[in-house]
Formats: C-alpha cells, structure tokens, sequence
C-alpha cells in the first residue's frame, strides 16, 4: 500500500469521484489490479473491510 498527495490523475475505488486534491492511497493487488481511494475513503473501506473478516472485496454497487 502506499499513500501520497494525491495526483489528480486516478479516480477513487469507493466513492469513484475523481481524487484531485488531499491524500490519496494506492492499493496494489497485482501488476493489472490497482486501486486508488481517497484517505478517508481508504479508511472507511478498511474498516468495513476488517469488520468483514478480511476478505476484503472493495468493488461495491454505487
Ligand atoms: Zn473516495
């Protein structure tokens, strides 16, 4: 995982507006499964994703 100033260039995984502006993570799965979110999107996502039991799965209907 990694997390910087966000570029303005990805579009965020859980709430799919761009990411522009802030912190944004990057989720790395595997060389063609990336994932960009927000933080605090990150954040709300991880949560429910530990309250899962850890399998996590990000894609979720809007
Ligand atoms: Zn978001």
């Amino acid at each position: 995982m990694w997390g910087g100033p966000a570029l303005g260039t990805s579009t965020c995984a859980v709430c799919s507006q761009p990411i522009t502006r802030g912190i944004e993570f990057e989720l790395d799965f595997g060389p063609a499964r990336r994932l960009f979110m927000h933080g605090p999107c990150f954040f709300a996502w991880d949560g429910e994703r530990r309250d899962a039991g850890g399998a996590g799965r990000p894609e979720r209907a809007p």
